[in-house]
């Protein structure tokens, strides 16, 4: 093998040092005569890999599951989970391997290959991922990194023309996903549900040792890794809420244990503003609709506080529970302040939130175009602009009164342009809405024209800059992409 190869990228593997009770080895099965759809330079600096190898043949052949880098030990992870509600005994890697951990000049990645074929967990499945689903994810996983909030990352999308089987015929692609940690709030409930106490501790050490090592050799570092758990799902769904992201399946074995966006599906970015949005069309019952996200993540605290009963007392845990929620709330409440542009904290803070979101709903506010428009309200004028996304604009003129008010009493700590600034920078101009995936995707499977991808990942990694020539997706959005449906099927 190629010497630079096994110069650029040292595997460790440490989740595989675990042993066969958490993961089993399996090769990964390439796809036939691969090609590069897109590849994301800014998750391969975080390996260290750079550009000009990124074209080398290694690096198509390793990406398309054909060739396994020296150091590198494939491993299918076992974990269960809720799904909608539901436990399922076993999950586990059903179409995805960790090929293990790449310590980059800024920290330390897990690799995992997306589509490499079956293995002992896929069930029925083939193994496989969809050209589709697999732009989906690296679109948005990017998408919600430029907009700061804690996720997975996507390296790599390569293509093939086998053919996989779904709705309709689709084509093979395989993703590398670079996350943090891939353990999950299911890979704890896996053990915990087959009794198996020692293996729930060894992963709890695990985790700790990876990524939280400041609690290593604590007396409650179990507690203290129950806690990160919790208070990092808090800030993460908060941060969520406040973007308008639905995540669509949050099923506990798509919850990371550090509290990072995982497993991209049937998500969805608000248009207008509607709490009652339920992104995924296979959601019947709305349990993952926009609203119910934040009782949702403390729901899986709570399975996850159940599969570590055998490390931490019922009190204990029902402790660190009971601070999810005001955490949540202070988080939210906190973003959306910042959000209108407020530097300051007063108690009517909540209601003139409240009401605005109140208003949005009844008028059919599109969410992000509104935020960003708000960036430029004129204490002074009748900022026509914002008030015309109302149907009824005198809704906007009632809270528009409210909030001059409030910024008036702001106007000491910070000036208006002041604000504007920081607006700008919280308030993002894009966000990754379905139509717009939708547009590179029907790009790449009809034509082979992957640069739609490589523009909206341009755009995505900064939603908060000005991009005049992708003004049109400051828009609001087409009224065919009202037609468009996500589900679980990928
Ligand atoms: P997801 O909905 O993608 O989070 O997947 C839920 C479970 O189904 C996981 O255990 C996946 O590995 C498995 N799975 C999803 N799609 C496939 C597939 N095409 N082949 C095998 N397993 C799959
Ligand atoms: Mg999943």
């Amino acid at each position: 093998m190629d010497e630079q190869i096994i110069s650029t990228l040292h595997f460790k593997n440490s989740f595989a040092a675990l042993g066969g009770d958490f993961s089993t080895p399996v090769t990964p099965s390439g796809i036939e005569n691969p090609w590069l759809v897109s590849v994301n330079e800014d998750a391969a600096e975080l390996l260290g890999i750079d550009t000009a190898e990124l074209q080398q043949d290694w690096f198509l052949r390793w990406c398309s599951g054909n060739i396994t880098l020296p150091g590198s030990a494939p491993r299918a992870m076992v974990y269960s989970g809720h799904q909608f509600g539901s436990y399922v005994p076993r999950l586990g890697d059903g179409r995805g391997l960790l090929l293990g951990e790449v310590d980059g000049p800024r920290g330390k990645w897990d690799v995992h290959l997306k589509g490499a074929g079956q293995t002992p967990y896929s069930r029925f499945g083939d193994g496989r991922a969809v050209l589709r689903s697999s732009i989906r994810e690296y679109l948005c996983s990017e998408t919600l990194h430029g907009l700061g909030i804690a996720t997975t990352r996507a390296l790599s999308i390569a293509a093939s023309n086998e053919p996989v089987y779904r709705e309709t015929t689709e084509q093979a692609a395989m993703l590398i996903r670079l996350a943090r940690s891939h353990v999950r709030f299911g890979s704890f409930e896996y053990f915990h549900h087959r009794g198996e106490t020692e293996q729930v501790q060894i992963l709890a050490d695990h985790v700790i040792e990876q990524h939280l090592p400041e609690l290593a050799g604590c007396n409650d570092c179990y507690l203290g890794m129950f806690r990160h758990a919790v208070h990092s799902t808090a800030r993460l769904i908060a941060q969520w809420q406040a973007v308008g992201f639905a995540h669509g399946v949050m099923n506990t074995d798509n919850m990371s244990i550090i509290g990072d966006t995982l497993d991209y599906g049937p998500f969805g970015f608000l248009d207008g503003y509607n709490p009652e949005f339920i992104c995924n069309h296979s959601d019947h019952g709305g349990r993952y609709a926009f609203k119910r996200q934040p009782i949702i993540g403390l729901w899986n605290c709570n399975a996850l506080a159940n599969a570590l009963t055998s490390l931490l007392s019922v009190e204990a845990l029902t402790e660190v529970l009971e601070e999810y929620e005001p955490l949540f709330f202070d988080n939210l409440l906190q973003l959306h302040r910042q959000k209108l542009g407020l530097v300051t904290a007063e108690k009517d803070d909540q209601s003139l939130i409240d009401d605005l979101l109140t208003a949005m709903t009844a008028n059919n506010v599109d969410y992000t175009i509104f935020f960003r428009k708000l960036c430029a309200f004129q204490e002074k004028r009748a900022n026509d602009p914002l008030r015309d996304l109302f149907l009824d604009p005198a809704a906007f003129d009632g809270w528009a009164k409210r909030y001059r008010q409030r910024l008036l009493r702001e106007s000491e700590q910070h000036s208006a342009a002041e604000r504007r600034q920081a607006m700008l920078k919280t308030n993002p101009k894009y966000v990754l809405r379905n139509y717009m995936a939708e547009i590179a995707i029907r790009k790449a499977e009809d034509d082979g024209d992957y640069r739609e991808i490589d523009r909206l990942l341009k755009l995505l990694q900064t939603p908060f800059d000005e991009h005049p020539d992708c003004e049109e997706y400051a828009r609001h959005p087409p009224a065919w992409s009202q037609q468009l449906s996500v589900s679980c099927s990928s």
